[in-house]
């Protein structure tokens, strides 16, 4: 990983709020007197993403009493334990080739490496309360192993389950595992909710929805003096109008529609901040070609992965979200607009739970370049209608998407969970 300390962007162990005082309330919402549960965090990916970043302060704040287990390792660990969180990792070459779609070979090649990650995941559980399943294959790898560890066993859902983001038979695997092992879901948003209550017929009070919080102070005071020299630092042109588009480099995410906007628009530039986390490599030549052929290159700037997110909002003048398949949430939307950057992003999935159009954003059509020109040349030309939109969204993000909520709703679902 590049640059400071990742841990900077999240609040120290310290400042995360004391669970005993606040998070744990009874079904009555007074105050509850049993200590606070014990839980087993597994997360599949040694990378941190969205999911992972949603666990980590959740992770930190259970850490007196709680472990997590990655079933890969990488920079995701150092992040944990820099939080003070006890992490052991089981991972397995084969279990993590597997891909979301096609498959059915790589299952039949990895069933060993599943078999030891069941196992080890199944150990782990018995010292816990509760097993908390945080990605896809945590959910089938900790699901399966249930009647050996047969402890209660939260899944936190982090994705849209549709065929847009996934194979039939991973469907039908997890439409059969949230029936008949998982205790309870909660989902990131309504739109992840929703295609949940489609796939396994559950009743819409069975699955919660919890949005993603966030540290929105860290975003909001992150220093505007520091971003100018960050422009400075990348070679970031330092006047130029400039667009940022946060997340990892992966064909879903669109980072091509942002490049092929730039043949509209002069003297725009755009910096994509993020790498190719999973293996995503000839997407990113592509990006470069694509820059090149469209004659673009030296406006496109390849930032790689940051861990100071918070700044370099503030050093951007838009930040675009440019995803072509529903967002599940969408954390990088709430981070520009808690930076008071205003967002463009694509109008499906969770994204409509957050963007309202013109009030605290702005929505275009998913892979739409003309509308997402559009949107960056009104933006950049109406000062005054920006400077609303980005009171308005630091207020919505205070209200709505701050840490402490979002800690406590997931911190009651687990305290429920426990028998
Ligand atoms: N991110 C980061 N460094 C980067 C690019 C992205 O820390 O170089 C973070 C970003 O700030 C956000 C997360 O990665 O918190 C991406 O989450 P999001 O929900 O937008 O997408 P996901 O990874 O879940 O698809």
């Amino acid at each position: 990983m590049n640059g400071r300390p990742f841990t900077r962007q999240f609040p120290s162990v310290e400042t995360v709020p004391a669970i005993a005082a606040d998070a744990l309330v009874d079904d009555t919402g007074k105050p509850s007197r049993r200590r606070p549960p014990s839980a087993l965090f597994v997360d599949q990916s040694g990378q941190p993403g969205g999911a992972e970043l949603c666990l980590l302060p959740l992770a930190a704040l259970h850490a007196a009493h709680s472990e997590v287990l990655l079933l890969s390792d990488g920079p995701f660990r150092e992040l944990l334990e820099a939080q003070g969180v006890r992490v052991i990792v089981k991972s397995n070459a084969q279990v993590s080739a597997i891909k979301r779609a096609g498959m059915r070979l790589s299952w039949l090649r990895a069933l060993p490496g599943m078999y030891r990650q069941i196992l080890a995941i199944a150990t782990r559980a018995r010292y816990f309360d509760v097993l908390f399943l945080n990605t896809q294959k945590a959910l089938v790898l900790g699901a399966l192993g249930k009647p050996l560890h047969r402890s209660p066993i939260v899944w936190h859902a982090h994705d849209v389950m549709t065929r847009d983001h996934f194979g039939k038979m991973q469907l039908r695997i997890v439409r059969w595992l949230v029936r008949h092992a998982i205790d309870q879901v909660v989902a990131n948003s309504q739109a992840t909710a929703d295609a949940l209550i489609e796939l396994t017929g559950l009743p819409a009070s069975a699955i919660p929805v919890v949005h993603n919080g966030i540290d929105v102070d860290a975003f909001m005071h992150a220093d505007p003096v520091e971003a100018q020299s960050l422009r400075r630092r990348f070679n970031l042109p330092e006047n130029a109008w400039l667009a940022g588009l946060f997340g990892r480099l992966a064909p879903w995410k669109g980072q091509h529609v942002a490049i092929e906007s730039l043949t509209r628009l002069q003297d725009v530039h755009l910096a994509l901040v993020g790498g190719a986390l999973f293996g995503e490599d000839d997407y990113v030549k592509e990006l470069h070609c694509l820059a090149a052929r469209l004659g673009v290159a030296d406006r496109v700037h390849f930032v790689g992965t940051r861990n100071d997110v918070p700044v370099l909002m503030k050093a951007m003048d838009v930040i675009l979200h440019t995803s072509l398949k529903p967002e599940p949430f969408g954390r990088v939307i709430i981070e520009g607009m808690a930076a008071g950057r205003p967002v463009v992003a694509s109008g499906a999935g969770g994204v409509t739970e957050i963007v309202q159009h013109r009030m605290n954003g702005w929505l275009i059509e998913p892979g739409n370049v003309a509308a997402l020109a559009d949107a960056i040349e009104t933006l950049r030309a109406t000062p005054n209608l920006v400077q609303c939109m980005t009171d308005r969204a630091v207020h919505d993000v205070q209200q709505h998407f701050a840490l402490d909520a979002y800690l406590q709703q997931v911190t009651h679902i687990i305290a429920r969970a426990r028998r």
